[in-house]
């Protein structure tokens, strides 16, 4: 063991340093298993002393960090390069997991606030609410992994986006350990508060490159009324996004509008062995889940008289419903795990609403010509403009493909990131998303807080 690992094994006791590379595997390779890199340990920190003692500790040695919560991220940035990619005498990362940060701080009534650790994942937090009488207003498919401070790091955004906006919307404060192991804190809440820079605004959306978030205060929202979940055939983007704006009462909260092709049904219902819902065959699903308080009397008959729609009103009918679009990111990584390449091609992109169609369609056909792609198939988020595109078949490390979809994103003035941040995958697009000033702003920041470029290098910027 050399003279850092003993070092951090007296701030975290020996049982939470891991250089087992077994016991490393799960942390060291990312959910798509496209991404994986190489650490000397893991660390597995209790508390912000100890967070804070393991970072200023790693930056005496001059090695860098890579900070980890869920490892659900599908951009690569949760996990250290490989060790070829690093220039030759650096020494390898140190992985900080941030799992065992797990507070949870008394839900605050008045203010409807809570205080929670990075390591709570949105599956308790979600709990820990609905037992005080709240929710909380951020969800996704990874909820029972996902920590709260990667998705803060991420500022993820999920099924709920529509109804509350993305993690950003919620985030009131944030403690956090910064590249120099100074800790900064600014929990108390205030929904007022201009008092100088927005740090826990910087922080959201930083992907681990200013420090290792330990903590944030987070807005709850009042629980909705029960609610309904439609499942409508449709034939066209266009169609979807005109019964998004028609099939709904007025009066009635809209808390998801998704969209999912038939590829990707298709595939999801392999993977989770469930039968086609509906009555006919489709190009696309679109998914409604509104608050109308469980009667199905949100949706307007008349405008959906045409549809081949299924309406769901109990808990398991609904849940039912949405395992078509849960399980989209999960099937298709089965799927792709079946052809040459072996793994996903995962994008997130997105796009104008009255492009979002015609750029699908644009994807669609250049996608067909494409000689080594298997399979395409797009889902997402409609009412955000957001889709994932998931292409099968390109090698794990056959950048083209990922390339010829995101120039088509920049014909349509989309974002290269929606919501997964740009990681290690997309760090030579930031520049199709954002001007040269902006990225020498955002380095600017990067340099002053981390001059020696420790907190998770490689990441955001190339
Ligand atoms: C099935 C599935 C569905 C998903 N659906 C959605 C979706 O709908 N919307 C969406 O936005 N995302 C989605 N994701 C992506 C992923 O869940 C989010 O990006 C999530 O925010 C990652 O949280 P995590 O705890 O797993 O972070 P990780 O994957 O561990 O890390 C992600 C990034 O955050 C950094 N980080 C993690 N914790 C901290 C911390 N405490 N301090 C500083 N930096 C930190 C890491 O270094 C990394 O750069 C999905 C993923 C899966 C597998």
């Amino acid at each position: 063991m050399n003279h850092l690992l003993v070092e951090l094994t007296k701030i975290v006791g020996a049982q939470h340093v891991l250089t087992d590379p077994e016991l490393m595997a799960p942390y060291v390779t990312d959910w798509t298993r496209r991404w994986r890199g190489d650490a000397q340990a893991v660390i597995r920190p209790g508390n912000t002393a100890e967070v804070s003692a393991v970072v200023r500790t790693c930056r005496d040695a001059g090695v860098s960090i890579t900070v980890q919560g869920g490892n659900t991220g599908l951009v690569g940035g949760s996990v250290p390069a490989t060790h070829s990619d690093d220039v030759a005498g650096v020494p390898l990362p140190v992985l900080v997991s941030t799992r065992r940060l797990t507070r949870l701080d008394e839900v605050d009534q008045l203010a409807g606030q809570v205080t929670v650790g990075a390591g709570v994942t949105l599956g308790d937090l979600h709990k820990h609410a609905g037992a005080a009488g709240w929710e909380y207003g951020v969800d996704l498919a990874a909820r029972d992994s996902a920590t709260v401070g990667g998705t803060v790091s991420t500022n993820a955004g999920g099924i709920r986006v529509i109804a509350y906006g993305m993690t950003r919307a919620q985030v009131r404060g944030i403690e956090a350990v910064l590249p120099d192991g100074e800790v900064i804190e600014h929990l108390g809440g205030l929904v007022k508060d201009n008092t100088g820079y927005d740090l826990a605004g910087l922080f959201t959306g930083s992907e681990g490159t200013l420090g290792i978030i330990t903590a944030v205060r987070l807005s709850l929202v009042r629980p909705t009324a029960a609610t309904s979940v439609a499942l409508i055939g449709v034939s066209s983007f266009g169609q979807a996004l005109h019964l998004l704006h028609t099939a709904i009462e007025s009066e009635v909260s809209v808390l998801a509008a998704e969209i999912t092709d038939r590829t990707g049904m298709r595939l999801a219902m392999e993977v989770a062995t469930l039968a086609w819902p509906l009555t006919g065959d489709h190009q696309f699903v679109l998914l409604l889940e509104v608050a109308d308080g469980g009667t199905g009397g949100g949706f307007i008959a008349d405008a959906l008289a045409d549809c081949d729609v299924v309406i769901g009103i109990d808990a398991l009918t609904k849940k039912r419903l949405w395992e078509y679009r849960e399980r989209q990111s999960e099937a298709f990584s089965v799927h792709a795990a079946k052809t040459a390449g072996g793994i996903a091609h995962k994008l997130d992109i997105s796009i104008p609403l009255q492009h979002l169609g015609e750029c699908a369609d644009e994807l669609r056909d250049r996608m067909s010509r494409y000689p080594q792609v298997d399979t395409f198939g797009v889902f997402g988020h409609l009412g955000d403009g957001n889709l994932h595109v998931e292409i099968t078949g390109p090698d794990a490390d056959d950048e083209s493909v990922d390339f010829e979809v995101l120039s088509v994103v920049a014909k349509y003035q989309g974002s290269v990131s929606a919501e997964h941040g740009i990681g290690r995958a997309k760090t030579k697009w930031l520049d199709t998303s954002r001007s040269t000033s902006e990225i020498l702003a955002m380095r600017a920041i990067k340099q002053a807080w981390d001059q020696n470029n420790l907190m998770n290098p490689g990441v955001i910027f190339t």
